[in-house]
């Protein structure tokens, strides 16, 4: 890995530095402006799924392209059975039958049916379909029972979308929903920014491998496993690294070894308030290009990022802003605190939209809504806390066990409770912000 020169500003809270926290907002907005989107590709629906529209789908045509019927029945003129009543039934001759596919050019004389199927191209000289249930379901010749006013079960040209109609906008993530829409607009392929390649490495002595024997001392590693699941939930592509211990000349090999096939790194564990244990820390300090700063919030305090790799000492990205396969230019780095929750709740508030923006994404943040609190809560002064809490409606339930490495509670939640910096205690009844958890 080329290094590039210190700048000196790669660590705002060394022992003596009285540099303030940043807020989460000044954090964000620090990763945001290095990030830059990846090149887009042309990829076919099926593999598309899950990525993010480079481009605007448009219609090639207008949806549906042609007039047809919305129910199984009889396509007819309206005025021909004006007069049908229950007791007075209009009697029809059916001339023919339309099925939905039947590109047969059809043509309704005065007087007569033509039985349709749903989807059927409506046939020239009908203006209204008398839906089955109104008949007597006749072959040969069938009693209307109802008067169709004209338009009844015909769904016209263009009633979905006009052609040339925007359908999806670029920006947006090919959902299900969106993925029926290019479909039925005809596309076989759309460009997306691909799903970003993110290596995950978790650092610590005390890791061991779950499903492995516990010796005591020792904890099993959940960090590399959850952070990886989160980057698959957020649309990334995760390759987890095995624990890498606190070995100061073992930190910057095995980071080096993803650079080549990762978009962005993370890693966990290594960064607390100095020492020699803090390996991950010590080690990117050296590189000049990855600035270690406290943030503003519980949990999630020490906090690093910035790019390693591709030259070095940049903070910008390869030619055209974007790195080729194999990767050449620098690669975002995380570096996120080691308790789990820690590293979640950094996770899904500083990483989750970087992936985004890496995707050229617009749901940059986890959905919010407000809530009120079933039960008091506490924080501390000056930083903002994400507690795990049970939202059920209107109504969030703050969890009890909320120090950072009470896995057990995280498992437990579906929201995180944001207690804004200026309050340390809440009560029950308050109306606070609640972030939905994916
Ligand atoms: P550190 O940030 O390395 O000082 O770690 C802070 C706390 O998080 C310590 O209690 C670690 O044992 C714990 N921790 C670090 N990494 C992991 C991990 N991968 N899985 C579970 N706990 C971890
Ligand atoms: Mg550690």
């Amino acid at each position: 890995m080329t290094q590039g020169p210190a700048t000196g500003a790669a660590d705002a809270d060394g022992p003596q530095s009285t540099v303030e926290p940043s807020t989460v907002e000044a954090y964000q907005s620090v990763i945001l402006s290095a990030i830059t989107p990846l090149a887009p590709a042309r990829l076919e629906l099926a593999a598309a799924e899950g990525c993010v529209l480079a481009e605007d789908v448009t219609a090639a045509v207008a949806l549906p392209s042609f007039d047809n019927s919305s129910m199984d029945g009889y396509a007819v003129r309206a005025s021909d059975v004006a007069g049908a009543a229950q007791q007075a039934p209009v009697m029809l001759r059916v001339a023919a039958e339309i099925a939905a596919g039947d590109v047969g050019a059809y043509r309704l004389a005065p007087g007569t049916a033509i039985r349709i199927m749903t989807g059927a191209r409506l046939p020239a000289g009908a203006d209204a379909v008398v839906p089955v249930e109104w008949t007597d379901g006749g072959v040969a010749q069938v009693a209307v029972y109802q008067p169709a006013k004209p338009g009844n079960a015909v769904r016209y040209a263009g009633g979905d979308a006009a052609e040339g109609e925007t359908l999806l906008s670029a920006g947006t993530r090919l959902r299900p929903m969106q993925i029926a829409v290019a479909a039925s607009a005809g596309r076989k392929a759309v460009s997306v920014r691909p799903r970003p390649r993110v290596a995950v490495l978790s650092t610590g002595d005390e890791l061991m491998e779950p499903g492995t024997p516990l010796v005591p001392g020792r904890i099993w590693d959940s960090n590399s496993y959850m952070i990886a699941a989160c980057v698959r939930e957020a649309g990334a592509v995760a390759y987890r690294h095995s624990v890498v211990p606190d070995d100061p000349a073992g930190v910057l090999p095995a980071l080096e070894e993803q650079l080549s096939r990762a978009d962005l790194l993370i890693t966990t564990g290594g960064v607390s308030m100095g020492g020699e244990h803090d390996v991950v820390k010590a080690a990117l300090r050296e590189l000049g290009t990855v600035t270690f700063r406290k943030v503003a919030m519980q949990p999630g305090m020490p906090q690093g990022f910035g790019v390693i790799g591709g030259g070095g000492a940049g903070g910008t990205r390869g030619e055209g802003g974007t790195r080729g396969e194999g990767g050449t230019g620098p690669v975002p780095i995380f570096t996120l605190p080691g308790n789990p929750v820690s590293a979640y709740v950094s996770f899904q508030v500083f990483v989750r939209p970087a992936i985004a923006a890496l995707q050229g994404a617009d749901d940059l943040s986890l959905p919010a809504v407000r809530a009120t609190l079933t039960g008091p809560a506490r924080s501390p002064a000056g930083r903002r806390s994400y507690l795990r809490g049970v939202l059920d409606g209107s109504e969030v339930t703050p969890l009890s066990g909320q120090q950072s490495h009470q896995v057990a509670s995280l498992g437990r939640a579906n929201a995180l409770i944001v207690i804004p910096e200026r309050e340390t205690q809440l009560p029950a009844g308050h109306t606070v912000d609640v972030l939905i958890l994916p």
